[in-house]
């Protein structure tokens, strides 16, 4: 339907403007995750001291010889398009990487090189969904899966997980929830936001259940595959028995590698899908950075799971995750599992709902436990509302140990100071 207003620029006040938007962009919901990340970016530049751990993007910088060969890259005059999957350079180095590390075998025709890993997932969903289909996502999720399956006019299914159970999916659910209609399973391990790596003996049976139903195809995130804590190791889904057929596997350079401005990501499977994906970035994007594609083989380069450079960001990350699951551990009323990977702790605040602090009101929900954190301790942390589950709230921890430690001091306060005016 149209909906005429008068243009913004107000040049001729006597026309009128169709500002009506496709179905499919009013279909999906803008991020949660971006009004506090804006908000506390407002009071950073307004002076205000406040801490963020809010953002998904390591501290770390881009190990410097990766970013030298990017550097190179642009001296060299490597400045132009590449081939729309990427270079074959990368394409390579990403098969032997995905042979070694993974235990899965591609070609480069079975690559598709994205401007980042977020890119891939969309054009995984795009391409295998149609309207009607449905998606299985586990929750809590990655903010942007359901949006992604509402882009392609399928329907999210939302299957729950508990704290309990470290925030892995029941087997039996998921059979439950199959029905004719499941295209898409996505699995995100390590996960964020809750940090579970799903153990190898699970996905097999995840990957029982998937392989009665011929439709069922695995979009498996593995972004966070690099940053994962003794004794959990990864597994890809698409190494276990029968699952190579069925699934997508996306990863990235944004997290393990510290290049999340970098842009770059990729997606590997079978030529039928893969092939699919890149007629759609070929129309979208076509190929990503020529200079961050010369990076990328750098920091594939650095050897195997990214060698010593990415070892030492994972073990300052472990000691991150120790002291914030031992400081929240001693804070009443919180329940948290130890995250196994990524960098984030999702803890459950929930016991501090219904509860009001002098002259701020009532604490209902996480986005409002999350703004009075704000408000009142100045340190930015994004509600679990934002990936589906109201109770936690989620903690990034790529943040130095000593800005971590004021968090926690801060949070603390007024927690406390929620705890006893509850009580008022
Ligand atoms: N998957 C997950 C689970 C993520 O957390 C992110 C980034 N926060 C992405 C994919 C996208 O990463 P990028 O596009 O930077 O590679």
């Amino acid at each position: 339907m149209a909906a005429l207003v008068k243009p913004e620029s107000n040049f001729d006040p006597n026309v009128n403007i169709d500002i009506s938007l496709s179905p499919l962009v009013n279909s999906v919901k803008p991020s949660k995750t971006i009004a506090i990340i804006d908000q506390a970016a407002a009071l950073a530049l307004a002076g205000v001291p406040v801490i963020r751990l809010s953002t998904g993007e390591s501290d770390f910088d881009t190990p410097a010889v990766v970013a030298e060969a990017g550097i190179n890259a642009i001296r060299e005059g490597y400045t132009r398009y590449t081939p729309n999957a990427g270079s074959t350079e990368l394409r390579k180095a990403i098969c032997h990487k995905l042979k070694e590390e993974n235990g899965i075998g591609y070609t480069p025709d079975q690559i598709v090189v994205c401007n980042g890993a977020k890119e891939s997932l969309v054009q995984a969903v795009l391409a295998v969904c149609s309207p009607g289909d449905e998606v299985i996502i586990p929750s809590p999720f990655y903010v942007s899966y359901p949006e992604m399956a509402r882009l392609a006019d399928a329907t999210p299914v939302i299957l729950p997980t508990q704290i309990t159970n470290n925030f892995l999916l029941d087997p039996k659910l998921l059979e439950s929830k199959i029905t004719e209609r499941s295209r898409l399973l996505i699995v995100c391990s390590p996960s964020n936001p809750t940090g579970s790596v799903y153990p190898k003996e699970l996905l097999q049976e995840i990957a029982q259940t998937v392989a009665k139903h011929p439709r069922l195809l695995v979009l498996s995130d593995e972004s966070y595959e690099h940053i994962i804590y003794a004794p959990a190791t990864h597994t890809s889904f698409a190494s276990l028995p029968g699952m190579w057929d069925r699934t997508l596997t996306v990863n990235g350079f944004s997290k393990a590698f510290a290049m999340t401005g970098w842009r770059l990501g990729y997606l590997a499977g079978p030529k039928h899908f893969v092939t699919a994906c890149g007629k759609l970035h070929s129309q979208f994007t076509s190929g990503a950075s020529s200079i961050a594609q010369k990076a990328g083989v750098s920091a594939l380069g650095l050897g195997y799971a990214g060698g010593k450079i990415v070892s030492t960001m994972v073990k300052a990350f472990r000691e991150r995750r120790d002291f914030l699951v031992k400081s929240f551990r001693e804070i009443n009323g919180v329940k948290l599992f130890e995250p196994q990977g990524a960098f984030y702790l999702f803890v459950d605040l929930s016991s501090y709902y219904g509860r009001e602090a002098e002259g701020y009101g009532k604490i209902d929900n996480s986005e409002e436990l999350c703004q009075y954190i704000l408000d009142k301790a100045q340190v930015a942390l994004v509600p679990g509302s934002a990936f589906g589950d109201d109770s936690c709230i989620r903690i990034s921890y790529a943040e130095s140990l000593p800005t971590l430690q004021a968090a926690v001091e801060r949070i603390k306060k007024v927690l406390i100071h929620l705890n006893t005016a509850a009580l008022v």
